[in-house]
């Protein structure tokens, strides 16, 4: 039976050159990279040129780049990492000297020096009122509330579980309802940031529905508050610190969308090497300079000791090939110019820069994600002329992942959908693939107040580079059958 695997937002084929990459790192030179000897050093260069090559795919220096084994691990430790920091005393202040005033932590890559770590609590400001400002007239917190998160209601579960377990430490959470198409409005995001709120968390795009969330937008909300905070008195610690920090998860939009993690505005994201045709087990994390953040494991010193544990050399080499080869045609320009799409821009029109349109001869139609959205427009039209069909998420494919699409059939379950689709070796999935296993509805398609309809018979289809318009025309021709058999029964 020929398989066609139309689930690529649950993972990825790995890559020709990724395996062929990775194998001598597993074979002959499989030197542990903290090793003194030359098997150490030259695991080490390998992992060090890894670290750059994704560096510059994000906009980000080197030394901003902590590998860990995945999105999960990632997200955990963006959130608890910067919460704990800030929480919980062990907050470095970025400025020489110490203190919180005069903040500039967005000033993007100025050089910061680091004072040893100031404990709770924090010498409060002395800056003059500005009467109007929310922070002014919010009541001191005492230390047990623990600070504020924002995150919206449509999150990965590795992010949603982790605010949840914040929770019962007497953190306060805030999950942004999403409109219908699973858009977070930054008017929403202005009005839940708090004096004490240490971190925001707001994804790129979403794995089960496409939103890509206007990240730019969102961080301007978050650097104005911070310096209005700046400016005022304040009545509690928290209103001292350079926070909150803007964090996302780009997991499912590294290598499809840009990712510039200057354009975005962000200080802390997550990847994860196997949705980009690299291996299992390899991710990576990017923390800005002078964000605060404690490691969420304990041992040695790797990554700056940030992440502890002997680093997967094999995985990270893979990792930054497979991020090479399919973030082309994404990459920032190493000079950072014109044209440059980054800040939600979604798609080709702006393409330029290292390995962009113009510069390497590329026409748009040749760059990976033009074939995506050729893909993805086909297939929507396809399956929106079937009867009681309903699409889940953005009907504007320019705000959609360029590979997903998600849609409801009326009375059908979509269990029994993908198991008619997987005996015919055709694979897609219900929801997020880390749901696949319970039979809860998708809280993803609740927030976005999916009609009831259609919300327990939805399917996903995520396509790959290596997906074909005749996969497209067997899965839609197998599913047109079993639709009419299930609606027949
Ligand atoms: N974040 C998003 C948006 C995801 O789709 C996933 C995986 O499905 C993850 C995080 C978790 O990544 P990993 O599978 O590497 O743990």
């Amino acid at each position: 039976m020929k398989r066609i695997y139309l689930d690529n937002n649950a993972t990825t084929q790995v890559d020709e050159q990724v395996l062929e990459a990775m194998r001598p790192w597993q074979a002959e030179m499989y030197g542990n990279p903290s090793s003194l000897h030359f098997m150490g050093d030259e695991a080490r260069t390998a992992v060090e040129r890894a670290r750059a090559t994704l560096a510059g795919l994000i906009g980000a220096r080197p030394e901003e780049i902590i590998f860990t084994a995945s999105g999960t691990e990632g997200n955990n430790l963006c959130i608890n990492g910067v919460v704990e920091a800030c929480a919980l005393g062990n907050f470095p202040s970025p400025w020489p000297g110490g203190g919180w005033e005069g903040v500039g932590l967005q000033e993007e890559h100025q050089p910061q020096s680091h004072p040893p770590c100031q404990t709770y609590p924090f010498p409060l400001g002395k800056k003059e009122d500005s009467s109007s400002s929310k922070i002014a007239e919010a009541p001191a917190r005492h230390y047990k509330d623990r600070g504020h998160i924002i995150t919206s209601a449509i999150e990965h579960p590795s992010v949603l579980e982790t605010c949840r377990a914040l929770e019962k430490l007497s953190f306060e959470v805030t999950y942004l309802p999403v409109d219908t198409e699973g858009f977070v409005s930054p008017a929403d995001l202005e009005t839940a940031l708090q004096p004490d709120t240490i971190l925001v968390s707001i994804m790129h795009a979403n794995n089960e529905i496409g939103t890509i969330q206007p990240l730019a937008e969102l961080s301007a909300v978050i650097r104005r508050f911070r310096k209005e905070k700046q400016g005022a008195v304040s009545p509690t610690p928290y209103a001292l610190r350079p926070t909150p920090f803007f964090h996302s998860d780009l997991v499912q939009s590294f290598t499809k969308l840009p990712c510039h993690v200057d354009d975005l505005g962000l200080d802390l994201a997550t990847f994860s090497a196997h949705k980009f045709h690299g291996p299992k087990g390899a991710g990576f994390i990017y923390k800005r300079k002078g964000v605060a953040l404690t490691p969420q494991t304990h041992g040695g010193s790797h990554e700056q000791n940030l992440r502890a544990g002997t680093l997967n050399v094999p995985g990270i080499v893979g990792m930054a090939t497979a991020a090479e080869i399919n973030a082309f045609g994404l990459a920032p320009s190493p000079a950072r110019g014109e044209g440059w799409g980054g800040v939600g821009e979604v798609g080709w029109e702006r393409w330029d820069g290292r390995g962009g349109v113009g510069e390497v001869g590329l026409s748009r139609e040749e760059l990976p994600s033009h074939h995506l959205r050729e893909l993805q427009e086909y297939l929507l039209r396809e399956l929106l002329t079937i009867p009681s069909s309903h699409l889940n998420g953005p009907a504007d494919l320019a705000r959609r992942l360029p590979n997903n699409i998600n849609v409801s059939f009326a009375g059908i379950e979509g269990e029994h959908l993908l198991l008619a689709l997987s005996a015919h070796g055709i694979c897609v999935s219900t929801g997020s693939a880390c749901s696949a296993t319970s039979s809860e509805i998708s809280p993803v398609l609740r927030a976005i107040s999916c009609p009831p309809e259609y919300i327990e018979s939805n399917i996903r289809v995520s396509t790959s580079k290596h997906t074909t318009l005749d996969e497209l025309n067997t899965f839609l021709s197998v599913f047109r059958n079993i639709l009419a058999l299930q609606r027949h029964n």
